[in-house]
This record gives structure tokens, sequence and C-alpha cells, in this order.
């Protein structure tokens, strides 16, 4: 029998997920979650590294980013779910693997410098930010991750991940797994505002949890052609955040097509096509609220499923940090030797330790 192969992704809990995550990684998520072993990272330790003072956040988007990995169909029967503080493997492994990259490597990658540039940090950027890459690729190895399906701007990471682990396998042992990005049917959906990309922290989302009216309200106010004044002006395609949802979201190619022709011809006014596009959109999206609403009156199972999940994840993690100790020669106390009752014996003070046992992960 062959191994299955690893998956790992993750998100911020920095607020509820977007319809950029949903083509941008989750609906390939939902696609491979059957025949791979998956690990999704509710990733809060790197939300904390930009947002550091307000935890209260961060802790609060938890739970609703399982909400949302269950209203669009991921299944812990068959996907983990782990929150990343509760991995102390992963901090460990970040430590050592900060020895394998130069402050010249994290000073080049381009979108961490667009985020400092975006968040206006200059300078005073800090530290724990500035080395989220390292962090991520703890993140990804601690799980054995072979694939890892992400958005565009996450890249870099999955090169930095490469980086390191090829590194840390030369020097030490080749304990590590290299990952593979994945990326989705759509690399980068453009937010509301037509600017780069929908975001989180943005202020340009649309939410899957969005009520219809909500969901109305925010296609009828998205950026379009600001030259496409009137109906029989000509406008532009490109750059225009409606045909980047349409082509993301409208199965109807031809249509697509026959939707661009007119609006570059002209005779295709904004409101007509808008209403089109909320049809697409409230046919995707009133499956994944209702299924989110009905988790959302039941959070035992949601905080069940995270509970669990995280509990399998750090047993995984542990393999891994075990092994990593033993390439770096680091593997000094051998648990079996120091858990005989011979030993105990010998040590008085040894009642007050943590066992096995007593090590438990903590519930959210
Ligand atoms: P934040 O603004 O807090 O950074 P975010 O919206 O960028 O939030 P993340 O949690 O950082 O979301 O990203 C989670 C995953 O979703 C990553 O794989 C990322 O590449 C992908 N992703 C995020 N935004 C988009 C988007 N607009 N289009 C495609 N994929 C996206
Ligand atoms: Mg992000």
């Amino acid at each position: 029998m062959t191994l299955r192969q690893r998956i790992l992704t993750g998100d911020r809990p920095t607020g509820p997920l977007h319809i950029g995550h949903y083509v941008g990684s989750l609906r390939n998520r939902v696609a491979l979650q059957r025949d791979h072993d998956t690990f999704v990272l509710i990733a809060d330790v790197q939300a904390m590294t930009d947002n550091f003072e307000t935890p209260q956040k961060v802790r609060d988007n938890v739970l609703q980013v399982a909400l949302d990995y269950l209203a669009v169909g991921l299944d812990p029967a068959h996907c983990t779910f782990v929150v990343q503080s509760q991995i102390p493997e992963i901090a460990e492994l970040t430590v050592f693997y900060l020895n394998l990259v130069t402050v010249a490597q994290l000073q080049r990658n381009p979108t961490v410098k667009a985020e400092i540039a975006q968040k206006g940090y200059g300078e005073s950027v800090p530290a724990g930010f500035f080395m989220y890459p390292v962090s991520q690729a703890a993140d990804i190895t601690a799980f054995g991750a072979h694939l890892v399906p992400v958005g565009e701007d996450q890249l870099p990471m999955i090169e930095q991940t490469r980086e390191i682990v090829r590194r840390f396998n030369h020097l030490y042992a080749p304990v590590l797994t290299e990952p593979q990005a994945l990326v989705g049917e759509v690399a980068r959906l453009p937010g509301l505002d037509g600017g780069g990309k929908m975001g989180k922290s943005l202020g340009n989302a649309i939410w899957l949890g969005d009520s219809a009216d909500e969901l109305a309200r925010k296609v009828r106010s998205m950026y379009t052609d600001p030259g496409h004044l009137r109906v029989s002006d000509p406008g532009s395609v490109e750059g225009n955040p409606v045909f980047a949802y349409l082509d993301a979201f409208d199965r109807d190619r031809a249509g697509v097509e026959a939707l661009k022709s007119h609006y570059r011809a002209g005779g295709l006014g904004d409101v007509k096509l808008k209403a089109h596009l909320l049809g697409v959109l409230d046919a995707v999206l009133t499956p994944i609220r209702v299924r989110r609403a009905e988790f959302a009156q039941n959070m035992d199972v949601v905080e069940h499923a995270v509970f669990t999940g995280t509990r399998r994840g750090r047993e995984v993690a542990a393999q891994t940090m075990q092994s990593a100790r033993q390439a770096m020669r680091l593997d000094y106390f051998q648990a079996d030797r120091f858990n005989t009752d011979r030993f105990k014996a010998d040590l008085p003070s040894a009642a007050g330790r943590p066992t096995k046992e007593t090590m438990t992960c903590t519930p959210v």
C-alpha cells in the first residue's frame, strides 16, 4: 500500500473567509480531501504577527474560520483542522530554521515586502512579522506535506520552504519533505475596490457568510470601469473586478465571453452586468451560507472538530520534531529510558514530572 500524499494549507484567523479563499484555495482543498491526508492549519500564531495588540480578535476568528471550513464542505472525517498555537513543535522548528536563512533572503521576499509597504511598517516592522515565511516553512514541514494548495501571494513562501528543506536535509539528514505549491484555478481574486487582491484585512471582501442583502449591496457598490459612464460607452474588461468574478464563478464560459464582447463594444450597462453577477454569486454562496448558519447553531460540533484535529496534528508534528532532533544530533534524552520504573525509583523528585498521560492539548 502506498502512503497517501499529505496536504497542508491554512488561513490566518484575522477575519472570516472570503470568496477569494474559495476560488484560490478552498475549492481545491474540498476536491482533494478524499484522496489525500489533509491538514488545515488555523494559523493564529501567524495572525498574531500583525495583530498582537488585538489577541481577542484572533481568538474570536479561530472558530469563525473553522465554521467557514465546514460550510464549504471540508469534512473532519477526511481533513484534520489544527490550531497552530497549540503545536509547540512548530515554534521549535522555526527557531532551528531561522539559522538556515539570511536576513537578505527574507528582505527579498516580494509578498512580505508588499505587505510591509501596505501596512506602513517601514523600518519598524515587527521581527515576528518579518520572519513569518520561516514559521510557515515550519508549518508545512511539521506535517510532512507534499502539496500546499495556495493563492499566488504564497508562492514565495513555498519557494522559501523548499530552500530551507534542501538546506536542512543536506546539512543534517534527509528527514524533511520538500513540498510543491498547488495554485487554485484563480491565483488571485481582486477586491471589490478593484485592488490587486481581495484580503480579509483590506476591507474589500465578500465574506462566505454574507447575507443575501449584504451580498447584493456589495455587488451594487463594486468598482467597475470608471470611464464607462453611459450605457452606450465602450467599457474595459481588463482590470474590471466584475469580469474577474465572472471568470472565477460563472460556469457558462460562452456566456461570459458574449458579455465581455458586448461590454467592450458598448451597450451593456453596469447595473445589468452586476445583476447577472449577483445571480451567479448567489447560486454559489446560498448553500454555503445555509450550511454555515446550521453549524453556527451547533458550535460544539465545530469546537470538537478543531479539538480532535489539533490533538492529531500534535502527534504528527511531534514525530517530525523527533526526526529533526535526531538529524541535528539534539536527541539527548530518550523517553523510553527515562520512563522506566527503575529510573523513577532512582529519582525521588520525579513524581511531579509531566508524563505522557498528563500532556494534553488544550481545547480552544
Ligand atoms: P490577511 O489580509 O489577514 O492576510 P488574507 O485574505 O490574505 O488575509 P490569508 O489567511 O492570508 O488570507 O490567506 C489564506 C490563503 O488564501 C492563502 O493560501 C492565500 O494565498 C489565499 N488567498 C487569500 N486571498 C486570496 C485572493 N484574493 N485570491 C486567491 N487566493 C487568496
Ligand atoms: Mg494574507
